[in-house]
C-alpha cells in the first residue's frame, strides 16, 4: 500500500463512489476501502434475472430529481441510467380490493428512475476505474478505523486498515470480522466517512440523535417476473398492495426492463413469516388468500428460496449533530443520516450531500476550512432529513396526527388555494423550483420544513377567521331574531341549537339507510397524495374466483 497523502474515502457504497468521482475530476488521488468484496458486474444477465435466482439478494434504488441531478453534475447520469428501468405511475390495491387503482404521474419534472443498489455500485465503480486511470486505488475486505482526526494544524488524519475475513459459519456468516493480524497505519490529509448506517466513524465525530423505532418493520425481497402483453401489468409502475391490519405491505418496482421485478415484503417482527426459515406452503396459502395478484407471479422455487433466506431490518431514523466533521474528517450519506426508505430519499439525499463536499472543496482544497464548510451546508439538511421522514412513520393515533391529519389538510387547502397552500409534504420533498440561473432544482429539507410550518399558521389563520365571522353573523342572525320574537338572545340561541342538532341528527340517520349516504360515498372514494379524489375499485367478496381467473391466465401464457 503507497504511503502518499492522498483524500481517503471509507465505504464503497453509493456514496463513497459518487464522491470517489467528483474528487478525481478535481485532480486529487483516491483510496477507496470497503468490507466488502469488488462490486458486481452492472451488465452481467446472470446476477440479475428473477430465473437466475439473484434478484431477491438485492433491493431497488428510486433515483428521483434529485439524485438524477447530483449524478448529472458528476457527469455520470448517461452512464447510470443505461441500468434504470423507468417508472411512470402507480398502481396501487387498497385492502381487500379486487382491482388496482392506477395513476399516472404528470405533476413532476423528472421520471423515477429504478434499478437495483448494487448495480448503481456496479456502474459507480466502472465510472471510477475508467476516470481514475492511475490517480484511483481500490482496498476490498478491508475495514478502516480513523485514529486521529487530524485536528491540530499541520496534522494528518491517522488511520488503521485491517483485513476483514468473511464469517465461515454462525450467525453472521458471510459477513466481515475484522482481524488485526495484517493491521496498516496510514495519514491522509483528507477523509471522507461513507461508511454506511453501520457509521462507526460518524460515532466519534458528533451525538447521534437516534430516535427509538416504535414502528418496527422488518423486510424480505422477492423477485417477481411480470407476464409480457398483459394490460394488467403495465412494466413501467410501482405496484403496491397492503392488508387492512398492518400485517403485510408489499411494494414492487422494475428491476430490468424486461419484466423482472423486486418487491419488498414488509412485515411486523412477530409475523410468522418474518424469519429465516419459514414454511414456503404457509407462506404460499398467505399470498393467495391475502395478494393473490402477486401469488400468481411467484413460482414454487422463488418462493421456497425467499421463505428460507433470512430478514432484513429497515434502517433506523438517526443523523448526527450539530456537525458532519471533525478535523480534516467528513461524514457523509447513510453515515450522517439513516432513514427508512418508504419516500426514496436515502441515496438521493447521499449524493446531495457528494456534491456539497465537492464544491466545498473545490473552493477550500482539502482542508479543514472545506470540511467545515460542509457541515455547515448539510449538517440542517441531515436532522431535517431524518425529522421529516420520522413523522410519516409513527403507529397509530400519532401516525395519524403527524401523517395523514396532515395530509388531509394540505389536499383540502391546496386543491381550495393552490396559490397560497403549498402542496402536502411528500409532494413537496419530489417537487422542484428554479434557480437563479433558470435551472429546476429541488427544494432542500429545511426549506421544506419552513414553507409547511408557514402553511399551519395560515392554515390556522384562515379557519379561525372563518369561524369569528359565522360566530358574528350568527349572533347578529340570533339578535335580529330574539327582537322579531320577542324572546331572549338565551333562549332562541338555546331552541335554534335543539332544532340544528336533532335536524343534522334527522339526516345522518336517514342518509345511513339510503343508498348514497354519505359514509359510503367516502368509503367510495380516496384521496391521492395531492388531494384528488381518486375512486376505489368494489370489494374483494371471493378471492378464490379472482385466484382462479389468474391461474387460468397464468396456464395460458405457459402455453397449457
Ligand atoms: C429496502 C431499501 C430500499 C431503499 N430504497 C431507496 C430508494 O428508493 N431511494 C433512495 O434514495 N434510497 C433508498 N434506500 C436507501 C439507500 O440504499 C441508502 O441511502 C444508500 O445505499 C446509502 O449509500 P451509502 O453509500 O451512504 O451507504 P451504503 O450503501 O450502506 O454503503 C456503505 C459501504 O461502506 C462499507 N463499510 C461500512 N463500514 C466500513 C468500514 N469500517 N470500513 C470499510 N468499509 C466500510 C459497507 O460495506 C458498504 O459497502 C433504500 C434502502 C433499503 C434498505
Amino acid at each position: 500500500m503507497s504511503l502518499e497523502a492522498t483524500v481517503d474515502v471509507i465505504g464503497a457504497g453509493p456514496s463513497g463512489l459518487a464522491t470517489a468521482l467528483g474528487l478525481l475530476e478535481q485532480g486529487h488521488k483516491v483510496k477507496v476501502y470497503d468490507r466488502l468484496g469488488e462490486p458486481v458486474d452492472p451488465a452481467d444477465p446472470k446476477i440479475w434475472s428473477a430465473e437466475a435466482g439473484g434478484v431477491e439478494k438485492f433491493y431497488l434504488i428510486g433515483l428521483g430529481g434529485r439524485g438524477q441531478k447530483a449524478l448529472k453534475d458528476l457527469g455520470v447520469w448517461d452512464k447510470v441510467s443505461e441500468y434504470c428501468s423507468e417508472v411512470v405511475g402507480r398502481k396501487d390495491w387498497s385492502p381487500g380490493s379486487e382491482e388496482g387503482v392506477e395513476r399516472i404521474f404528470t405533476d413532476r419534472p423528472y421520471t423515477t428512475m429504478v434499478l437495483p443498489r448494487d448495480k448503481l455500485v456496479g456502474a459507480l465503480y466502472q465510472e471510477v476505474l475508467k476516470k481514475g486511470d492511475g490517480d484511483v486505488e481500490f482496498f476490498f475486505g478491508k475495514d478502516v478505523e480513523v485514529i486521529d482526526f487530524g485536528e491540530a494544524e499541520g496534522n494528518s488524519v491517522q488511520l488503521t486498515v485491517n483485513d476483514c475475513v468473511p464469517a465461515a459459519s454462525g450467525p453472521n456468516e458471510g459477513e466481515c470480522d475484522v482481524t488485526t493480524v495484517n493491521t496498516v497505519k496510514r495519514s491522509s490529509d483528507f477523509v471522507v466517512a461513507a461508511d454506511g448506517a453501520g457509521r462507526s466513524i460518524a460515532e466519534k465525530v458528533a451525538t447521534i440523535e437516534k430516535y427509538v423505532d416504535d414502528n418496527v418493520r422488518i423486510y424480505k425481497t422477492i423477485p417477481l417476473k411480470l407476464p409480457a402483453d398483459d394490460k394488467d401489468w403495465n412494466w413501467k409502475l410501482n405496484f403496491s398492495a397492503r392488508t387492512g391490519d398492518g400485517r403485510f405491505n408489499l411494494d414492487a418496482l422494475p428491476a430490468s426492463k424486461n419484466g423482472d421485478y423486486c418487491a419488498v415484503m414488509l412485515l411486523k417482527e412477530d409475523d410468522p413469516l418474518a424469519k429465516e426459515g419459514a414454511d414456503p406452503d404457509v407462506m404460499r396459502e398467505d399470498f393467495d388468500r391475502i395478494l393473490p395478484q402477486f401469488s400468481q407471479l411467484i413460482s414454487d422455487d422463488v418462493m421456497k428460496r425467499v421463505a428460507a433466506k433470512p430478514v432484513s431490518r429497515l434502517p433506523s431514523f438517526r443523523y448526527i449533530y450539530p456537525r458532519l466533521h471533525r478535523g480534516k474528517v467528513v461524514v457523509l450519506g447513510d453515515a450522517a443520516h439513516s432513514v427508512k426508505p418508504y419516500f426514496g430519499l436515502g441515496a438521493n439525499s447521499a449524493l446531495e450531500d457528494v456534491i456539497a463536499l465537492t464544491d466545498c472543496v473545490k473552493e477550500r482544497g482539502l482542508s479543514c476550512g472545506a470540511a467545515e464548510e460542509f457541515s455547515k451546508k448539510r449538517a440542517g439538511e441531515a436532522k431535517a432529513l431524518v425529522k421529516l421522514s420520522r413523522g410519516f412513520d409513527r403507529p397509530g393515533k400519532l401516525g395519524f396526527a403527524t401523517f395523514i391529519l396532515p395530509l388531509i389538510l394540505d389536499g383540502i387547502f391546496h386543491g381550495m388555494l393552490p396559490k397560497l397552500f403549498s402542496p402536502n409534504t411528500i409532494a413537496m420533498l419530489q417537487a422542484s423550483r428554479t434557480d437563479s440561473s433558470g435551472e429546476a432544482i429541488s427544494y432542500t429539507f429545511q426549506e421544506v420544513v419552513s414553507i409547511k410550518r408557514f402553511d399551519r399558521v395560515k392554515q390556522a389563520a384562515l379557519v379561525s377567521g372563518v369561524l369569528y365571522a359565522m360566530g358574528k353573523t350568527a349572533s347578529l342572525c340570533l339578535g335580529g331574531l330574539a327582537t322579531l320574537l320577542r324572546r331572549s338572545k338565551l333562549s332562541v340561541g338555546i331552541a335554534s341549537s335543539l332544532v340544528l342538532f336533532f335536524g343534522l341528527a334527522a339526516r345522518r340517520f336517514y342518509s345511513s339507510f339510503s343508498d348514497n349516504s354519505a359514509g359510503e360515498v367516502l368509503a367510495k372514494t380516496e384521496t391521492d397524495i395531492n388531494g384528488k379524489k381518486i375512486s376505489k375499485k368494489k370489494k374483494f367478496e371471493d378471492n378464490e374466483s379472482f385466484m382462479m381467473s389468474a391461474r387460468q391466465k397464468q396456464r395460458e401464457r405457459d402455453g397449457g
